[in-house]
């Protein structure tokens, strides 16, 4: 197969408008998409001509616009190109008007109070920064206009809107930090982000069995396996055969879509696994990443697979999470997070991390909040992903040069350095000036910063969109503290010194892991917000609020949508969950135990009947009964409180009773049924186990 080939042939690239676009129409384009505006109605008619001829002769039937509500997936409803028939024949159409502007029914995705459902207009707008492509699946060919999904007044009902406006507004006041070290000509400075993905694979035909991964995404019962990730075999190793052939399918699929899918290996548990792109403006990683995650259950299908995007599928082992890579850099191709190699001496270098620090200590309950999702509760602070408190790890050199800051002396600090491997014929290596901290949730990484708290099946937009905002605070203060300094110099290392002595406690190189580090954060007043649900109200807090207006990314109205959306995904969430565990226990476990028990009971009988010694039977009898009855005192306990809560007006209220009271009911319930199934006969034992599932992929 030649990857040049078949990249990015599903894709209404630059490219493609080049061959395709009158040059004036295609100039128009590409100035719009680069500095921002609007293409007049005419330029919209004769690229939305030219989109469809494209799209036609890849086989597209319908176009749609492709936008992200809140609802943290992708939306989009199909409009065939046919027009009215004429003689009996029809035109293909796509007009300007089609492209740039859809009205689907708003009522039906969540907009947090925003919208009354009498008031049901939303429109989605052509975003002409995300390449349009056509998608192959089950029904056909469509073309996908990626769009902003707005309600009648104007107020984001999604999460691309708010993205896009961030990236603006990190932009403007970088432009201000540039500017005062002499650069006269960057027009603009754009995040990029690269997100590494983790999935899991299972059997479909073993999922299709397991009610709890079918309703919920991941097992709400289960012992453990004899084997879990103890011996470290599986992170790296060999691919198998069937999980390598849905790879490259995989792979092909992301490429013909330009999605540059690069690294792909094993992940730490059992089925497993981590897919990275190279890395893109934000918008399109953002867009790139939904598909991706969308290609990645497709494709499963056809191998008899299903990819798990949950947080935490199993119990016991690894939960997934995504590494979401971060920098920014000019129009012409530097990058500001780059300290080259004299970083002390770096003066613009040191101001852009110097606002990192503030930016990310101001706000480090708002970057919390941009990863908090229900399956993450699981992972955040487990020792397996980093904890929930926020700190950044820099790295011996940075470690070095922001002491000698703080010291007052500039001396160089280390650089790369030579390593000896002590074998004569293995070249002398070059080393990083900097080792990796897998467990910090902000890592410097040489030139760019690694967010590594985001979930696994969530958008990348709302940690994106937090990070450029907060960023673009702190620049804008430095910018409003140095525009205009007489001794510029020197007024930006005071700046840099006393911004860095103000914001050093978010530095933290140590185990993120270890209890010490959350004693010693809870010294240093770091917030540490341990659930979803006590995360969700920072993003109504004023010095939020403030921040997100200032900047036009959220509005106060926005902010208090988006809380109440996230509470009711919580509670939504939680209630299928609960709901799952009650169907999975009355109808599947309790009757098989009590079957068990019952055969257990006619075998005592019939041994007793002649005589013959029943005490292992009976002491088994006997701890299958208690436990059977633990769980069904838990299972009547989940269905008494479960209405109860369900039944609070406040979504809020409602929000926090699901994880104080139903999540504690769950884990009750689950206990009992997760010994019992280490007891009873497995040939009885009415689902798959978690050595199924993990070790028969
Ligand atoms: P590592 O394995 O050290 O975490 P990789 O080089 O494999 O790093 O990169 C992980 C992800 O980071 C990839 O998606 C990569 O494209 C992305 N990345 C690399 N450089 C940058 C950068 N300057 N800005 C944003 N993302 C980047
Ligand atoms: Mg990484």
């Amino acid at each position: 197969m030649n990857i040049s080939e078949i990249f990015g042939v599903n894709v209404f690239s630059v490219s493609v408008m080049k061959e395709r676009l009158p040059k004036k129409v295609f100039a128009e384009v590409t100035d719009v998409m680069e500095n921002g505006g609007q293409i007049s109605m005419a330029t919209a008619d004769v690229v939305a001509n030219a989109m469809k001829d494209w799209a036609v002769e890849k086989g597209a039937t319908h176009y749609t616009h492709w936008f992200q509500p809140l609802t943290g997936s992708t939306a989009e409803k199909h409009d065939s190109f046919i027009t009215y028939p004429k003689d009996g024949k029809t035109l293909l159409q796509l007009s300007g008007k089609q492209l740039i502007m859809g009205e689907p029914d708003a009522s039906s995705f969540p907009s947090g109070g925003l919208r009354a459902t009498s008031y049901a207009r939303g429109y989605t707008a052509w975003d002409i920064t995300s390449p349009a492509f056509v998608k192959e699946s089950g029904c056909g060919v469509i073309l996908c206009i990626p769009t902003v999904f707005i309600s009648y007044t104007g107020e984001a009902l999604d999460k691309k809107t708010p993205l896009l406006r961030s990236m603006e507004a990190l932009s403007t006041q970088a432009i201000r930090i540039v500017r005062l070290f002499g650069n006269t000509t960057a027009k603009k400075v754009t995040a990029f982000v690269g997100p590494e993905q983790e999935y899991f694979l299972v059997d479909r035909e073993k999922y299709l069995k397991r009610k709890d991964l079918v309703y919920a995404g991941r097992t709400l019962f289960g012992a453990p396996a004899p084997k879990g990730q103890e011996l470290d075999d599986h992170y790296f190793g060999q691919i198998r055969e069937r999980i390598g052939a849905y790879m490259k399918d995989l792979d092909i699929e992301l490429w013909k879509l330009g999605i540059t899918a690069t690294t792909q290996h094993n992940e730490v548990a059992p089925a497993q696994h981590e897919l990275a792109p190279i890395y893109s403006t934000a918008n399109v990683a953002v867009d790139q990443n939904q598909l991706t995650m969308e290609t990645m259950k497709r494709v499963a299908t056809r191998h008899g697979l299903v990819c798990l995007l949950n947080e935490k599928p199993y119990a016991g082992i690894n939960g997934s999470g995504k590494h979401n890579n971060w920098s920014i850099g000019t129009d012409e191709g530097e990058n500001l997070f780059e300290p080259g190699d004299d970083p002390i001496h770096n003066l613009q270098f040191l101001l852009v991390l110097s606002c990192v620090l503030a930016a990310v200590d101001d706000h480090a309950d708002l970057l919390r909040e941009s990863a908090a999702d229900v399956g993450n509760d699981h992972r955040l602070g487990a020792q397996e992903a980093p904890p929930a408190i926020i700190s950044i790890f820099l790295g011996d050199q940075l470690d070095e040069v922001v002491s000698q800051i703080l010291k007052g002396s500039e001396n160089a600090a280390t650089t790369e350095s030579d390593l000896n491997t002590g074998v004569s014929t293995v070249p002398v290596l070059r080393k990083d000036a900097t080792d990796r901290n897998r467990t910090s949730p902000f890592a410097f990484t040489g030139n760019k910063f690694e967010f590594r708290m985001v979930g696994s099946h969530d958008s990348i937009a709302s940690p994106n969109t937090a990070l450029n905002a907060v960023l673009a605070e702190a620049f804008c203060n430095a910018a409003d503290a140095l525009e205009g300094a007489e001794d510029f110099e020197s007024a930006c290392k005071a700046y840099i010194r006393e911004s860095i002595s103000k914001h050093k406690r978010i530095i933290f190189n140590g185990d993120g892991y270890s209890d010490a580090w959350v004693e010693e954060a809870a010294r240093r007043g770091l917030p540490n917000i341990k659930s979803m649900v006590d995360a969700i109200p920072v993003l109504v807090q004023d010095d939020v609020v403030d921040m997100y207006e200032k900047f036009n990314v959220f509005t106060r109205a926005e902010l208090a949508s988006r809380v109440e959306v996230q509470y009711e995904t919580y509670a939504k969430t939680i209630n299928i969950e609960a709901n799952a565990m009650i169907h999975m226990a009355s109808k599947a476990y309790i009757p098989a135990v009590v079957a068990y028990s019952g055969d257990l009971a006619n075998t005592v009988a019939a041994l007793e009947a002649v005589d013959a010694d029943a005490s292992v039977q009976k002491e088994l009898l006997s701890q299958v009964n208690a436990l059977l009855k633990q769980a069904s005192a838990a299972l009547a306990d989940l269905e008494c409180k479960l209405p109860q809560v369900n039944s609070m007006d406040s979504m809020g209220a409602m929000a926090h009773a699901f994880h104080d009271t139903i999540v504690p009911c769950m884990a009750a319930l689950r206990a009992p049924i997760d010994q019992l199934e280490l007891l009873v006969d497995q040939d009885v034992w009415p689902m798959y186990s978690y050595g199924d599932l993990l070790f028969e992929v």
